[in-house]
């Protein structure tokens, strides 16, 4: 596929020139636009009388418009293919950062013939390329989106090749035990199958997979953060206690029960770690059907979070409400929070470990022992054990399945069967491999990549 892509790309004109701010919208001292594709140095140097001249030379010119008006003084600098983010010809412009000048040096771009790249599409061409893989294309958001050092590093690892390292070996040890099972199909009784080899082999890959998978929750918390629910009957102050820990206003605090129907979401920072907390709809029974699916959501995110808050009110004490979720979330790893301490005192003990947290999310009160609760709950998530590269879970549920088929050749091959026998599962084991890599791609797959991405990158 990729192959079929790049033929087609080497005629030139198949491919759609694409044109983005790749600035944040605002104002700045300065604002980039950037386009990719066969008509990139046309469009630029209709637009700046000049020719771009030298690739990767930056050059000084005035901006124009279609009517012959200067936009802006700008810099402006040409890539040819392959040498270039996106592999394709690319040129970049350095305008004053203002909303109004980078608009109309787009608008430009799109009338002499782009058009609007689509989110992440210039990584997407340098994937389609050949330019980078998969894990890189990922690694590149993760340094964009990048919250902690430690997130950082790992993704700049993955950009300079760690991961796809690691798994292109595996792949290409695969490839060589499949030829050495396919000499002694072609040769047969000629050739001595090296069985043993074969199995060292496989049980290296196993041996390397295992040690990546048990560790692989970590680099993912690093990366995408440990995920914080605060669940608890209506009206117990969720969103008041979400809006502390955020302390901006995401979630709007009502007293109407159950108004909070979908599940907010907001990043915050303690000591260090990065938590992505989300709010979710006050658990109870209810026939409403929106608040039902707001409901159903609330308990999907407290059985997926990695710390869940129980928020219990001091001024009801522990209800029947208050039973039916904890029968919901009490293999989750959850801390009993009581709040609105501040007006009562009808607390028991709910927690498994008899270890209640008290606070009041009105006043703050208690919110400094509540903050190390959690991060005595959230350390070993990601300070335990070894770093591992694996940073999504997307990479995790590849490298699984991977897992899966070399364990069960092993398997048939302690079992005596013949060693010609492993060969499928060799082959779904490396069909798996592609996929984490890119080299075996679908649309969909691609787009819910990618969908991530700002426009401009
Ligand atoms: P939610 O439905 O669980 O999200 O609850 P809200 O955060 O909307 O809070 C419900 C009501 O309880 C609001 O009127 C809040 O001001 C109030 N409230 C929340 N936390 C506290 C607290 O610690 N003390 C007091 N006195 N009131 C609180």
């Amino acid at each position: 596929r990729v192959e079929e892509l790049k033929m087609l790309e080497n005629d030139g004109n198949t491919r759609d020139t694409i044109v983005a701010i790749a600035t944040p919208p605002g104002v700045g001292a300065i604002g980039i636009v950037r386009a990719s594709g066969p008509h990139s140095w046309r469009i630029l140097e209709e637009c700046v009388r000049k020719d771009i001249g030298t690739e990767r030379k930056v050059r000084y010119g005035n901006f124009y418009d279609s009517d012959g008006n200067i936009i802006d003084e700008v810099l402006f600098v040409g890539f040819k293919a392959p040498r270039s983010y996106t592999g394709e010809d690319m040129v970049e412009v350095y305008c004053h950062g203002g909303i109004l000048v980078t608009q109309k040096i787009l608008e430009e771009f799109i009338k002499k013939g782009a058009r609007l790249a689509r989110n992440g599409e210039f990584t997407r061409r340098a994937f389609l390329n050949g330019k980078i893989d998969l894990i890189k294309a990922e690694a590149i958001l993760q340094i964009i989106e990048a919250k902690s050092e430690e997130s950082l590093k790992l993704a700049i690892d993955n950009l300079k090749g760690k991961l796809s390292g690691e798994v292109s070996a595996i792949r290409k040890m695969l490839i060589d035990v499949l030829s050495k099972i396919e000499v002694t199909i072609d040769y047969g009784d000629d050739i001595e199958i090296p069985r043993e080899e074969i199995v060292r082999d496989i049980e290296n890959a196993v041996q390397f997979l295992s040690e990546k998978l048990a560790h692989a929750d970590k680099g993912i918390h690093i990366t995408t953060g440990v995920t914080l629910a605060i669940v608890g009957k209506p009206n117990v102050g969720k969103s008041t206690l979400l809006n502390r820990l955020l302390v901006e206003d995401r979630a709007i605090v009502t007293d109407i029960p159950g108004t909070t129907r979908d599940v907010i979401k907001g990043e915050i920072k303690i000591r260090g770690i990065h938590f992505v907390i989300s709010d979710t709809a006050g658990i109870r029974e209810t026939e409403d059907v929106v608040e039902k699916i707001g409901i159903e959501r609330a308990i999907r995110e407290a059985s997926q979070a990695d710390v869940v808050l129980f928020l219990l009110d001091a001024t009801t004490g522990f209800t029947k409400e208050d039973e039916y979720i904890l029968n919901i979330i009490k293999d989750s790893n959850f801390i009993a929070v009581w709040n609105k301490t501040d007006i009562g005192n009808k607390f028991s003990k709910v927690s498994k470990d008899g270890d209640d947290v008290y606070i009041s999310a009105s006043t703050g009160k208690g919110l400094r022992t509540l903050e190390n609760k959690i991060i005595e709950r959230a350390r070993p998530l990601i300070e335990d054990g070894q770093l591992s590269h694996v940073t999504t879970r997307r990479q995790l549920e590849h490298l699984k399945i991977v897992y899966q088929h070399l364990k069960k050749a092993l398997k048939s091959l302690s079992g005596g069967y013949p060693v010609d026998i492993v060969s499928i599962d060799i082959q779904n084991a490396l069909s798996e491999l592609d996929k984490l890599l890119g080299t075996n791609f679908t649309d969909d797959l691609l787009d819910n990549i990618f969908a991530n991405f700002c426009v401009g990158k």
